[in-house]
């Protein structure tokens, strides 16, 4: 078995007039944190859009390998399917809906044709219990701030026998005791086993967390940064994004 869950060979983006993404290669060893940087509008959402077939095969170029074959997604659903699960800028939990119904939207627990909300609450609670989430499953999203609907997000996640977490700058809108409780829990999801694709522009908590680090600079892969090989610093990181020597 390779090494990496995750290899993107030659991957190239175009929207009109834009090359989002530029012949790009990014790999991902498994088990491991590696974080995705880069300045605003290098590639990086793309990328991960990409790899979670919000744009389907045909509207990028290039090669996706995940667990030693090819993969062609056409819907999110495909990738989701073998376990890339993403969580995105944008929340996309339905505030009016209960905790319960959004972890299991879209994947819904049936007996029968119909749902079952009794076994619906019993794993939604196993799922909040994995995030050490302590709410009541029947408690309205909009009820809640930020750092617990991005914790119901991983759980819904989690629901979904995840193997490759991605996370678009999940602690942007986090403050800092929300954001040291979700770095903390992405730990620990890596010693069960997921593996994170964490993009971030805070570079204290990349360097904190990451096995790894990948630099997009113009849509463009600019270098790959191994924790034990390479000597990790900030002022590092930022040239490599930046392209230049910085003071
Ligand atoms: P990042 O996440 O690194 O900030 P993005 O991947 O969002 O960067 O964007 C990369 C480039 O692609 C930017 O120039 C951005 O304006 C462009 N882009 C991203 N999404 C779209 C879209 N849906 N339509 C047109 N251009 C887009
Ligand atoms: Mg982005």
């Amino acid at each position: 078995m390779s090494d990496y869950i995750l290899e993107m060979k030659n991957i190239t983006k175009t929207f009109p007039g834009v090359k989002a993404l530029d012949n790009v290669n990014f790999k991902v060893k498994r088990g491991e944190i590696h974080c995705l940087v880069g300045e605003n509008g290098s590639g990086k959402s793309t990328l991960m859009k990409v790899l979670s077939g919000v744009y389907p095969y045909g509207e990028y170029s290039g090669d996706i390998v995940f667990n030693g074959n090819i993969q062609r997604f056409s819907h999110i659903s495909d990738s989701e399917k073998v376990g890339i699960v993403t969580i995105y800028q944008e929340l996309a939990l339905i505030p009016e809906l209960t905790v319960y119904e959004n972890i299991f939207l879209g994947h819904e627990i049936k007996k029968g044709k119909f749902i079952d909300w009794e076994e619906t609450i019993v794993r939604a609670k196993e799922m909040l219990k994995k995030v050490k989430l302590n709410i009541n499953p029947s408690i309205k999203i909009k009820d809640l701030g930020v750092g617990m609907q991005q914790l119901v997000e991983i759980a819904k996640a989690l629901s979904k026998n995840v193997k490759l977490l991605i996370l678009d700058e999940p602690t942007a809108a986090l403050n800092e005791d929300d954001s040291e409780n979700l770095l903390k829990l992405i730990k620990e999801l890596k010693a069960q086993g997921v593996t994170c694709i964490l993009i971030s522009h805070k570079l204290k908590e990349v360097l904190e967390v990451a096995d790894s680090i990948t630099v997009l600079r113009d849509g463009k892969t600019i270098c790959s940064l191994d924790r034990e090989k390479d000597k990790i610093t900030e002022g590092i990181i930022i040239k490599h994004m930046v392209g230049r020597e910085i003071d």
